[in-house]
């Protein structure tokens, strides 16, 4: 039996801007909310601008948890349900506001069933009397009230509710297409994932690996990156990248300077690949400007030129502060420090270029038998298919 004295009440916020579009973004939002509620005995509504839950008593911490991890979800609110009968409603606003430690109030009534005898201007007087009545030492504020109550006036059910949990905001995923996000153990990469997926893009995760270079932990780091980026979204492939035979040919081939500009002009080449295969139609990455070497405006426009796909670059514009904030908001930032090495780093040059060449570029490359080590290393990718409800993972040794 659901529960019927709560329901939850979701608003969309950013979707509202979308006009033509809006059907297809709610539907989204609401599949992906039932799909993330499937476990659950729950009863999903929707209309033009709410969307309503109604739930198990005791599952209320656990849906507010998947709660705000759904991109679309402007803000929600427990809503105590009511017979729409004034004597009801008082007892209920009540027994709701004698719960809560507050100077100041303001109902806002709202009537959607006109066949109710009494107007919302002439409701919140009525509400606030009473409750001014029988909790001492509060007063009314219309301006900035510690609580604000909402009475919602339907047919047959009222709803009452005070302040409510923000969401997480966005849109819903999958109302993009696909992109490829490069995922490396770092800081940067899961918090770019997490706000393309903000914008509604569903993405695979990518990740290089030079065993026996870099550890099977750093491996791991990155599967535990990714199932934290999984809570957003239903599903998440990595594919898992041998980039040993590439970095060890870059490796001995090139003016070691130039070794980390090679390689992420593979890596590069290699996603596009990826994409295409997967459907991807863009490459997120974790690149902020001026961070590294790699990452002056003269590093990217040489690496870029390997690619027509575009490449979106969340956080390339935050400094690390701001990045670091997000990291911890979305629970990757204790994984991303621990210490193991990743291709990145094992072969980093002292000295890497700050800007480089490409004429110099494509000279180091003419000397490597790239495209046959690229196909190889496409030909061994390894998918491992990271689900939010089952981390079904296989086993990989
Ligand atoms: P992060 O930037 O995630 O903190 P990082 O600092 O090790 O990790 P950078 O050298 O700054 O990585 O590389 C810039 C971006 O390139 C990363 O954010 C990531 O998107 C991508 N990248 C780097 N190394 C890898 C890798 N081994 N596998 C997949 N993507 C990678
Ligand atoms: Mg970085």
């Amino acid at each position: 039996m659901i529960n019927m004295n709560q329901i939850i009440l979701i608003k969309y916020g950013e979707l509202t801007t979308k006009k033509g579009n809006r059907n297809f973004f709610v539907n989204t939002l609401y599949q992906n909310i039932k799909n993330k509620l499937k476990n659950y005995d729950v009863k999903i509504s929707k209309d033009i601008s709410r969307m309503y839950i109604e739930f198990q008593d005791k599952d209320l911490e656990e849906i507010k948890h998947i709660m705000d991890h759904i991109f679309g979800i402007h803000m929600y609110h427990i809503a105590h349900i009511v017979d729409t009968n004034t004597d009801k409603i008082k007892e209920i606003l009540l027994e709701i506001l004698k719960k809560e430690d507050f100077h100041t109030f303001k109902i806002e009534t709202k009537r959607s069933d006109k066949t109710f005898e009494i107007s919302s201007q002439e409701m919140n007087p009525i509400l606030g009397s009473y409750i001014l009545k029988n909790i001492d030492g509060i007063s009314v504020d219309v301006h900035h009230p510690d609580v604000l109550v909402k009475v919602e006036i339907r047919p047959y059910h009222t709803y009452i509710y005070i302040n409510g949990y923000k969401g997480c905001g966005g849109y819903p995923v999958g109302t993009q297409a696909k992109g490829m996000l490069m995922l490396s153990g770092g800081i940067d990469s899961p918090v770019a994932g997490y706000l393309a997926m903000k914008r509604g893009i569903k993405i695979d995760a990518v990740y290089f690996e030079a065993i026996p270079h870099t550890s099977l932990e750093a491996r791991n780091k990155v599967m535990d990156l990714t199932k934290k980026l999984v809570k957003y979204t239903d599903k998440i492939n990595l594919h898992i990248v041998n980039f040993t035979g590439i970095q060890e040919a870059i490796y001995k081939n090139s003016n070691p300077t130039y070794c980390i500009t090679i390689m992420r002009r593979m890596m590069y080449r290699i996603m596009e690949k990826l994409a295409k295969r997967q459907k991807g139609l863009v490459i997120i990455n974790g690149e902020s400007i001026g961070q590294v070497a790699s990452q002056t405006l003269t590093s990217m426009s040489v690496i870029n030129q390997v690619t027509n796909m575009p490449v979106i670059r969340p956080v390339s514009c935050l400094d690390k502060l701001e990045i670091i904030k997000i990291a911890r908001k979305i629970d990757t930032y204790d994984i991303s420090i621990l210490p193991y090495e990743d291709c990145c780093t094992v072969f980093v040059p002292k000295h890497p270029v700050i800007n480089p060449n490409l004429e110099e570029c494509l000279k180091i490359e003419q000397n490597l038998d790239y495209e046959k080590l690229i196909e190889k290393a496409i030909h061994e990718v390894n998918t491992i298919k990271i689900e939010d409800s089952k981390l079904d993972f296989q086993d990989l040794l």
